[in-house]
């Protein structure tokens, strides 16, 4: 049989940690980390005219429409080895990129395998995000509870002074996330039905959800 590269789709809530256990997949079975935050920043960076065009989108708090995210997307994949494993995060953020992503997968030779998805309760959610703490510079998150810094305040990375987020709050965390289910919700119901969407419980502690996607992903 074959070597069969994975591709799997992750997404959850702000607070659920989905980065922090991507980054274990990556760091512990070599997945490639694709997600469109970094694009956006790194592609504005290198002066990427859609980057450009997507950053007067962005910048003013609008959706950055589908054409121009999956123009830059399709660039954005070549940076990654085809031969690995895939870890795509968040990228499918309106119901009409479901097929943009279906198009740009085929087109590379692999198809989306898992939909995990990490649910996750509100009360979580606000301790979670009270105690985050970002690198405005390199976009590095961390967390006072579950993953510190080395140096306290600065960035591992890049050194850079950490700050907290101005949306961190209670009311500001119950608003996003009751927006987040509202908009998850077309998307999730897409992947159901393909029979590839999986649930995994955020709650619990990093340690213990990561067990969780190693079985579900069957690694
Ligand atoms: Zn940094």
């Amino acid at each position: 049989m074959p070597f069969h590269s994975m591709t799997i789709l992750f997404h959850g809530p702000s607070g659920s940690g989905k980065d922090t256990q991507v980054e274990l997949l990556v760091q512990k079975y070599s997945f490639e980390n694709i997600g469109t935050g970094e694009m956006f920043r790194k592609m504005y960076s290198e002066g990427d005219l859609d980057a450009i065009r997507a950053y007067e989108y962005y910048s003013k708090g609008k959706f950055v429409p589908n054409d121009i995210v999956y123009k830059m997307f399709t660039k954005w994949l070549e940076k990654f080895d085809i031969s690995k494993d895939w870890a795509l995060v968040s990228v499918v953020r309106d119901i009409g990129q479901v097929q943009m992503l279906d198009d740009l997968l085929a087109a590379k030779g692999r198809k989306l395998d898992k939909f995990v998805h990490f649910t996750l309760s509100e009360e979580v959610a606000i301790e979670r995000r009270a105690l985050r703490w970002i690198c405005s510079n390199c976009g590095s998150t961390y967390h006072e509870k579950y993953k510190q810094e080395k140096i306290k305040g600065y960035c591992d990375k890049c050194g850079t002074i950490l700050t907290q987020r101005v949306d961190d709050t209670p009311e500001k965390t119950k608003s996003l996330l009751s927006e987040y289910n509202r908009t998850i919700a077309p998307i999730l119901e897409e992947y159901r039905n393909r029979g590839i969407l999986v649930e995994v419980d955020a709650n619990p502690t990093i340690e213990e959800i990561h067990t969780n996607v190693v079985r579900v992903l069957n690694l």
